[in-house]
């Protein structure tokens, strides 16, 4: 970790960059098909608040570390910013910005009253102790105070955070109020105000959405995953619990393949204990890269941005993607896709189920109450089905693709928003 300093390097594409070429072309593209005047293009093309924090954390052995810290609210119109917040040390102000409008979207697509928000911090997790990253999420809490809130703009876990970060945020802001906001952040632990179902909630989701795209019985479907974290891991899982063969999996550490189907859940408890997927004994060991070209039904990217792009997008041989990640094609993988007939499951549809779970969350804690998981599954599924129904007969209709008919309705129900509401002054 160290200071960072703007670079004086000429132009470098850096991955946050490619993600926010992609969020601003998707919104170009529906912008155009609904006839969006400039002015109003703009707006939505430009995050509300931008804030950039320097997050000084004392380390273990007495240094000074100061990492970059960020938190964008994209647009507010519909309801409060509402967004997770990411660990990793590649994150940028680009990036993050990319994310938070992707949320918007997601929000809006989904019909849950909020905007859309991200948050990140350059920083690898992996490399602090639990006390440096306790520090670390307070202080990027404190220089962010004046933005959040739960009438505000809501955190959630991303990539690299997880429950005990949101106990450790929800802790931050409730000191500094007097009292217990549980409200501020969702994710939490169910001790805190938590939400039954939130865990597993994006996969789930992911589980919804495929079963929902295959449209026949998943018996023998079989299936890769990329990525086996927190949205990956459970996604294979609910999969195969639903009667699909998993196949394949990656993680950072490597991926693994076995024919004749993955016993998901001993690999999972694999992974737990030894830290990844590489070197499971039930499996063969395959190439990270050669998961995605795999000549299987479905693939579910479920780890970053840009992973099919146009270098790999002829060779992938799924006609079902399901986005578990946020941006993992990028708009020339696209347009080679949808040349292939490939279907994709376009990702602000596809992993909603988080940030719907989030909202039931919310809810719950803004009545001090709480559901049972079974109620909270089926107002899941009611709104995931229903989004998913939306795009399917809208992209019908329309002879868009998935990804199209649902920027079509997340940017149109936004711009509808702001054109309700009027321009102030
Ligand atoms: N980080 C998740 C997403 O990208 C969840 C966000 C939330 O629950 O607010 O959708």
């Amino acid at each position: 970790m160290s200071i960072m300093v703007p670079s004086t390097t000429p132009a470098l594409i850096t991955p946050g960059r490619q993600a926010l070429d992609s969020a601003l072309h998707q919104l170009d593209q529906a912008a155009a098909h609904l006839g969006l005047d400039d002015g109003l293009r703009t707006m939505l093309a430009t995050p509300r608040r931008s804030l950039t924090v320097s997050v000084p954390v004392r380390r273990e052995d007495g240094r000074l570390d100061v990492v970059q810290g960020f938190r964008v609210q994209h647009n507010v119109s519909r309801g409060p910013a509402k967004g997770g917040l990411r660990f990793h040390p590649t994150t940028d102000l680009d990036e993050v910005t990319a994310l938070a409008m992707w949320m918007t979207w997601k929000c809006a697509l989904v019909g849950i009253p909020y905007g859309g928000a991200k948050g990140g911090v350059a920083v690898d997790p992996a490399g602090l102790t639990t006390r440096e990253l306790e520090r670390l999420t307070r202080r990027y809490v404190s220089e962010i105070m004046p933005l959040i809130g739960p009438e505000k703009d809501i955190p959630a876990p991303d990539v690299g955070t997880d429950e005990q970060t949101m106990a450790w945020i929800m802790d931050t802001y409730s000191v500094s109020a007097g009292y217990s906001v549980p409200g501020v952040v969702t994710g939490k632990p169910t001790t805190l105000g938590g939400s039954l179902g939130r865990t597993g909630a994006t996969s789930r989701g992911v589980q919804i959405a495929a079963l929902a795209a295959l449209g026949r019985s998943p018996e023998g479907v079989t299936v890769a995953v990329q990525g086996f974290g927190k949205v990956g891991a459970l996604a294979a899982q609910y999969l195969s619990d639903a009667g699909c063969k998993v196949v394949a999996v990656s993680d950072v550490t490597g991926a693994v393949h076995a024919a004749g189907g993955l016993d998901v859940a001993r690999l999972r408890a694999y992974a737990a204990e030894t830290g990844g997927v590489r070197g499971f004994h039930h499996a063969d060991a395959l190439d990270r890269d050669d998961l995605l070209e795999l000549d299987v039904d479905v693939l579910v990217p479920a780890a970053m941005e840009g992973a099919i792009t146009e270098a790999n997008a002829a060779r992938v041989r799924a006609r079902l993607i399901v986005e578990g990640a946020n941006g993992p094609t990028t708009p020339e993988a696209d347009e080679i896709l949808a040349a292939a007939g490939t279907t994709v499951v376009p990702d602000i549809l596809a992993n909603a189920g988080g940030v719907i779970v989030s909202y039931l969350e919310w809810v719950q804690n803004m009545q001090a109450y709480s559901w049972s998981s079974g109620e909270v599954e089926i107002k899941l599924r009611d709104l995931m089905l229903g989004a998913f129904a939306d795009v399917r007969s809208l992209a019908a209709e329309r002879g868009l693709t998935l990804r199209q008919a649902a920027h079509v309705i997340g940017v149109g129900r936004v711009a509808e928003a702001h054109q309700m509401r009027g321009l102030y002054p």
